[in-house]
This record gives structure tokens, C-alpha cells and sequence, in this order.
């Protein structure tokens, strides 16, 4: 079997295209599936068009949750209800290609993958926002030290052996196609072009890019520590320098009229000073937020079988 997940989040706009172009691809395969969807505290109409397409066909599962969580939440939701030997995570505002699961399908078939994904050649995203995506993946390709992860997000395609280790992963604050690469296995990837979203305005606002982001990069480098530790260290071995220099050479320097240099260093260091410990506050913040151990999600209704 084949399972579908896709989060959606008032996209009353797309789900009826959503669903006809995946259950059409789906059938087109030949194999039993079940397309869950996880309705992420939509305040519109989605979740009552979700349940009409139920009706028609039971195939479409649908999971309520209580609020909206955030979509890294809604398709941790889904997977963990995918009964599939094979499970897909796509996009719901059709930025995903559907037909492309067929693709994915036949190289997972092949046996040389055991996650299949998708490769974006293109994004449709330009100006800042294109921007903020590109230098995002590019440093997080850096950091994870892999040049294919560049330009993947959630479209993909796991056998049950990949998608039962990337459950076992707990970890709240989550980035997806971060632990997608983290837990290894043999990784294929598909191109393809992004397209822009099919309807409606992106539900991922510009804060929930950068926490999303912020996320990512905290939980899978020590660059922020780094960062911090180096330039501290290169701040003392110039200041000793600059210190010493000054100790034998007497320049006859007035503080009396030559005080504003000393100021700005000052505020300069004060500054650096509290960046960092917004830094180390990150950290603690993320430790204080696992230990809470809080789910990630609650479930108001669940329609599956
Ligand atoms: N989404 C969600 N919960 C949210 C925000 C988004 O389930 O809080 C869904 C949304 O409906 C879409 C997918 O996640 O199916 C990707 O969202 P979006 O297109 O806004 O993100 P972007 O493409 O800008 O990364
Ligand atoms: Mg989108």
C-alpha cells in the first residue's frame, strides 16, 4: 500500500484539485493507497470539503487537530497514521507535482532507494522570500555537509524500514527533511520545478520561515557555539595585541579628549555580549522546550476507516 500525507491549513482553494490530481496519479498506479490528510486548525471551509471528498471515497482519511500546530506538526500527525509500505509527504497548496509520485514510485521500486526526494530544480518563490529560501538551504546543505540537500523539502517518498527511523526520532522541535538526511539509509532524489502555490497566500508567514529555520540549523550544527567561541577568542587575542602595543609605545593618548573610541568599543563589546547570550538562550530555550515534553499536536477527530 501507498500512503499519501499532506498537511493543509485553510486551503480551501486547492483541496478539491488537491485531491482529484492525487487520487487520479494514485489510481493510475495500480496499488492499493490511503491519502491522510491532516487538517491543521484550518479556520475555513477545509475540513468540511476534506469530509465531503470522504464521503465519495474512504480511501481519503482526514485528521482533525485541535489547533493549528505548524506544519513540521501536522506531518508528524500523518506519518505516524500512514499504513503504508510506501509513504509520501506533500504539500497541500499543490506547490508539490502529485503526478510525481508516480516517478517517485517506480525508483523507489527499484530497490536501490530507500527515500526518494524530490530535487527542486526551480522554486517559484523569487524576491525575498526566493531569497531567504536559497541562502537558508545552501547554509543548511554547509552545515549538514551534504550538497544534495540544497533544494529538498517535504516532498518525498520513504519505505515503512526509512519512515519507522525517522519516527523514532522524538524530538520536538523538528525540521524534516533535516532528519529525513539524518537517518541515512540509500537517498534518491527527482527533479523537479516548484511551482508557485495554486491558490490562497502562503500559510507559512515570514516569522515561521525564520523559526523554521532557526530551528534547523540549532538542532543540527554547533555553528551558532562556534560562531560565538571564535570570535570571542579572536576578540581577546586583538585586544591583548591592541593592549600590549599600547603598554610600549607611549603615545601620550588623553582619554581626557580622545574618549569616544573607548565608548563605541564599549558598546560594541556590550552588544556582542548580549547577542551571544540571546544564542546560549536559544539553546536553553530549546532544552527547557524538549524537557517539557509537551506533545507535539492533539487530535480533536480522527475519520480513518
Ligand atoms: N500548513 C500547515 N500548517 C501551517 C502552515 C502550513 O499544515 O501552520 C500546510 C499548508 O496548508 C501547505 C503546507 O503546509 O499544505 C505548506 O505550507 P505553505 O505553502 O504555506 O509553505 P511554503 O510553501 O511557503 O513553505
Ligand atoms: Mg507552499
Amino acid at each position: 500500500m501507498i500512503s499519501l500525507v499532506i498537511p493543509v491549513y485553510n486551503e480551501e482553494l486547492v483541496i478539491d484539485e488537491l485531491l482529484s490530481r492525487s487520487l487520479s496519479t494514485l489510481k493510475d498506479i495500480g496499488r492499493p493507497f490511503e491519502i491522510i490528510i491532516v487538517d491543521d486548525g484550518s479556520e475555513d471551509g477545509s475540513l468540511q470539503k476534506l469530509l465531503k471528498h470522504r464521503e465519495e471515497d474512504k480511501r481519503i482519511k482526514v485528521v482533525e487537530l485541535s489547533r493549528n500546530f505548524g506544519h513540521q506538526a501536522a506531518f508528524t500527525a500523518g506519518i505516524k497514521r500512514s499504513k503504508g509500505q510506501y509513504t509520501v509527504m506533500m504539500d497541500g497548496d499543490l506547490q508539490d507535482t502529485p503526478e510525481l509520485i508516480k516517478d517517485m514510485f517506480e525508483k523507489i521500486q527499484s530497490g536501490e532507494f530507500d527515500i526518494v526526494n524530490g530535487y527542486r530544480k526551480s522554486r517559484a518563490e523569487s524576491g525575498i522570500r526566493g531569497l531567504l529560501f536559497t541562502t537558508f538551504h545552501k547554509l543548511f546543505a554547509l552545515i549538514l555537509n551534504k550538497k544534495d540537500v540544497e533544494n529538498i523539502g517535504n516532498f518525498s517518498m520513504l519505505n515503512r524500514p526509512a519512515l519507522e527511523a525517522l519516527m523514532q526520532l522524538k524530538e520536538k522541535t523538528r525540521y524534516l527533511p533535516g532528519l529525513r538526511t539524518y537517518v541515512g539509509f540509500k537517498q534518491g532524489f527527482l527533479d523537479y520545478d516548484r511551482e508557485g502555490r495554486k491558490g490562497g497566500a502562503p500559510k507559512m508567514r515570514l516569522r515561521h520561515l525564520i523559526k523554521l529555520a532557526t530551528d534547523a540549523i540549532f538542532s543540527f550544527s554547533r555553528l551558532p557555539i562556534f560562531i560565538c567561541f571564535y570570535l570571542g577568542l579572536l576578540g581577546v587575542i586583538i585586544s591583548s595585541a591592541v593592549g600590549l602595543a599600547m603598554i610600549f609605545s607611549d603615545s601620550g593618548y588623553s582619554l581626557a579628549t580622545n574618549y569616544r573610541p573607548v565608548l563605541v568599543g564599549l558598546f560594541f563589546l556590550g552588544s556582542v555580549q548580549l547577542a551571544f547570550i540571546g544564542i546560549v538562550g536559544e539553546y536553553v530555550f530549546k532544552g527547557y522546550k524538549e524537557s517539557q515534553n509537551r506533545p507535539m499536536y492533539f487530535v480533536r477527530n480522527e475519520y480513518l476507516d
